[in-house]
């Protein structure tokens, strides 16, 4: 499943097509994905510019020229393919630029979402609405304000997207691991400083995976076709039984109905 560093990776390799281009023809080849397209979604993009490309939490945001933004899911096997030589069959949305690039959004599960919302109206947009912070730019005293009080897991609190907008499993597991705090411990209780330790890991383990161009998970590829390769650098994601560096061992046990990957020796 895409995370947050391949939709950045995504956005950032789509603008190197898209930015301030004109929209010469959009194709939508079937009514929904996940959920039903905007039936009107040809007509308010053809002949539109493009004039930003941004991420919010998992989400791709296209703004037009017209005010209103084009909001992409990549769901769970979602990605953008460009100048793609022949449309395939999951090629389900394609755009074509004035000076003839083209781009495809391939989904082959089709848990993926495509929504068109007026650009000065996003934060109020429903899904957006209750989003908590980007990670990326979270602040310790934030992050302990929102925690306060709550004794639920500070994994389970880091995964709720009213806290942390964004945040999936592999990474909440790495930010965990690398600033030493259990993830069975209350989120209430982990003190500013360690919550500093733990925004800064949150931080680094994101920013590194979009500096590798996202991880290789599933059939995830970069819009240039590229994979990516971080998922080696994981140190403890999918690694039970492992060794950790420490010389313990990496456990694996169930929290919310994800997998939770952590050294007991080096997480308290
Ligand atoms: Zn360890």
């Amino acid at each position: 499943m895409p995370e947050l560093p391949e939709v950045e990776t995504t956005v950032r390799g789509l603008a190197k097509v898209l930015q301030y281009r004109r929209l010469a023809s959009v194709e939508a080849r079937r009514p929904d994905l996940r959920r039903a397209l905007p039936v009107d979604l040809g007509q308010r993009l053809t002949g539109a510019r493009v004039s930003g490309l941004r991420r919010r939490a998992k989400y791709g945001l296209i703004d037009t020229d017209r005010g209103d933004t084009l909001v992409f899911h990549l769901g769970m096997s979602g990605h953008w393919r460009v100048d793609p030589g022949a449309i395939g069959k999951h090629d389900h949305f394609i755009l074509q630029t004035d000076d003839g690039r083209v781009v495809a959004l391939n989904d082959a599960r089709r848990f993926g979402s495509l929504d068109l919302v007026a650009t000065d109206e996003l934060e109020d947009w429903p899904p957006f609405k209750a989003l908590g912070p980007e990670p990326l730019d979270l602040d310790p005293r934030e992050l302990q304000r929102r925690l306060a009080g709550r004794t639920a897991a500070i994994k389970l609190l880091l995964l709720d997207q009213r806290i942390v907008a964004g945040l999936g499993n592999i990474y909440v597991c790495e930010a965990l691991y690398r600033a030493g705090i259990h993830p069975k411990r209350a989120g209430g209780s982990v003190s500013l400083r360690r919550l500093e330790r733990l925004v800064r890991a949150i931080r680094d383990v994101l920013g590194e995976a979009i500096a590798a161009g996202g991880s290789t998970l599933k059939d995830f590829a970069s819009p240039d076709g590229e994979l990516g390769y971080f998922s080696k650098a994981f140190a403890v994601y999918d690694r039970e039984g492992r060794p950790c560096g420490c010389g313990g061992t990496v456990r694996r046990f169930v929290q919310g109905g994800r997998s939770t990957f952590y050294c007991p020796r080096c997480q308290r």
